[in-house]
């Protein structure tokens, strides 16, 4: 077999992985992303959760505070009962009066509290639903993704051992180019010479549309040898239709 027909037997084997490639790439990006927003949730719902905690024991301190004030304000009365001169008893008033404004004061911060405490709450709520649907979503993109390596992977790797096998065709150093042009072109290591117009004998390169110079299609018909785009350095192959029609011109 010529160098040529090598070339495009290994190029027409490779756009046959790469096609199914991309279908199991698209699946497992989807996967990932799924597996993305699930670690932001967990992380998100992680830092409410801190939030909420300490909240929660920022206002247990305060109800102890209050607690510790009622009970500050209820000796004092009894105190007041037994107290024998005016002037304890107005010291002593002053005191529980000053407690109960020090107490209305912590009473409010503790409402505020309470309020940003039933907040987190919800947030961390809203949060958990999400978390639940997003595994959901997760669940459906490993499904997808199994269901397609199924579905694909026995010919996939048929495919695999036959591009091997194509491969052995090709001289190492046209099957280095061949693959470093694959790598450029995300596949599209080949393209075809495009007939322009016969009769001006104009040619273009499939893949990037550039004048192809007659010599090159000339050569490439006449000799077995890899000529490449001058503008994109793509291997040309040549259809055999257009092969034989330029033959027989
Ligand atoms: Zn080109």
């Amino acid at each position: 077999m010529g160098l040529n027909d090598a070339l495009r037997d290994l190029y027409l084997v490779d756009q046959q992985v790469r096609g199914l490639e991309s279908r199991l790439d698209g699946a497992r990006r989807h996967v990932r992303a799924q597996e993305i927003k699930i670690e932001q949730l967990t992380q998100q719902q992680g830092e409410l959760t801190n939030q909420l905690k300490h909240t929660q024991a920022q206002s247990a301190n305060l109800e102890n505070e209050i607690a510790g004030s009622d009970q500050r304000i209820g000796q004092l009365r009894e105190q007041m009962n037994t107290v024998k001169t005016n002037k304890e008893y107005s010291a002593m008033l002053v005191e529980v009066n000053t407690l109960k404004a020090d107490k209305a004061k912590l009473e409010e911060q503790a409402l505020e509290l309470m309020s940003q405490v039933e907040v987190f709450q919800s947030e961390v709520e809203h949060l958990d639903n999400a978390l639940a649907e997003q595994n959901r979503i997760k669940d459906l993109a490993d499904k997808d993704l199994a269901e397609r390596t199924g579905e694909v992977g026995e010919r996939l790797s048929e495919l695999k051992a036959e591009r091997a096998d194509k491969a052995t065709h090709v001289p190492s150093d046209s099957l280095e180019i061949f693959d470093r042009m694959a790598e450029t072109f995300d596949g599209e290591a080949m393209a075809p010479v495009v007939e322009e117009d016969r009769r001006r004998m104009e040619y273009i390169c499939g893949g990037c549309y550039m004048s192809l110079p007659v010599e090159m299609v000339n050569r490439l018909i006449s000799h077995d040898e890899m000529v490449r785009c001058t503008s994109c350095n793509r291997i040309l192959y040549i259809e055999q239709e257009l092969k034989e029609a330029m033959g027989a011109k």
